[in-house]
């Protein structure tokens, strides 16, 4: 995705060229002519969409988060583990380092990412000006790239298939609510592009 850099300004990601922004047919995507990098693409009802996308993104965080995702059955000790517990676990095992990415990445930038696409869109879709939007859409690209809740779930079947042969697994529900979670906030990134939100932002607080 590019950067906005001003008013009517794009600069590509990959190769830094600057472009001028042009209107475009709904679903024509623009790519930079050096590179070939994606750059923007109009949606219909992107702000509606990305609301609707985001909030319930943020709505199945709750379960993906409280809802155990497995049950654990080794030699007579069963267990159930919710997300946190992966971080508990890291922590109590000495990995600090990994404990304290696990949160970040999976937790706390994941919702961060959802919150503030819901924030914007809500105050854009709603015409409420509300406080530090312009903020909360560097903070929505910013953390973009450090959502890394798919790499969990990669990496949670890797381990569910090595501990196959040393305990009984069991998935529970909190499972379907992350891949549901994922989904949802897969969604709302597509259904919006950065530069026309960006684009769409600018005009309205400009629009006193
Ligand atoms: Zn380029």
């Amino acid at each position: 995705m590019s950067r906005r850099i001003q008013s009517d300004l794009i600069i590509c990601r990959d190769c830094d060229t600057i472009y001028e922004y042009k209107h475009t047919k709904v679903r024509q995507p623009v790519h930079c002519t050096v590179c070939g990098h994606h750059l923007y693409e109009k949606k219909t009802r992107f702000i509606h969409r990305g609301f609707s996308f985001a909030l319930t993104a943020l709505i199945l965080f709750i379960p993906a988060n409280l809802f155990s995702l497995i049950n654990l059955d080794k030699v007579g000790n069963n267990r159930n583990a919710v997300v946190f517990d992966g971080v508990i676990d890291f922590f109590r095992y000495g990995k600090v380092a990994c404990g304290i990415s696990l949160f970040l990445f999976c937790m706390i930038f994941p919702l961060i990412h959802s919150f503030t696409q819901a924030y914007v869109c809500f105050g854009l879709l709603y015409k409420v000006k509300l406080p530090g939007m312009v903020k909360a859409l560097k903070i929505h690209q910013k953390v973009a790239y450090w959502t890394m809740i798919d790499v969990y779930i990669l990496a949670f079947f890797v381990v569910l298939i090595k501990l196959g042969d040393i305990a009984h697994v069991k998935l529970m529900t909190g499972i379907f609510f992350v891949f549901a979670y994922l989904i949802a906030s897969l969604a709302a990134n597509y259904a919006c592009d950065n530069v026309m939100l960006w684009r769409r932002l600018r005009e309205f607080t400009y629009d006193e």
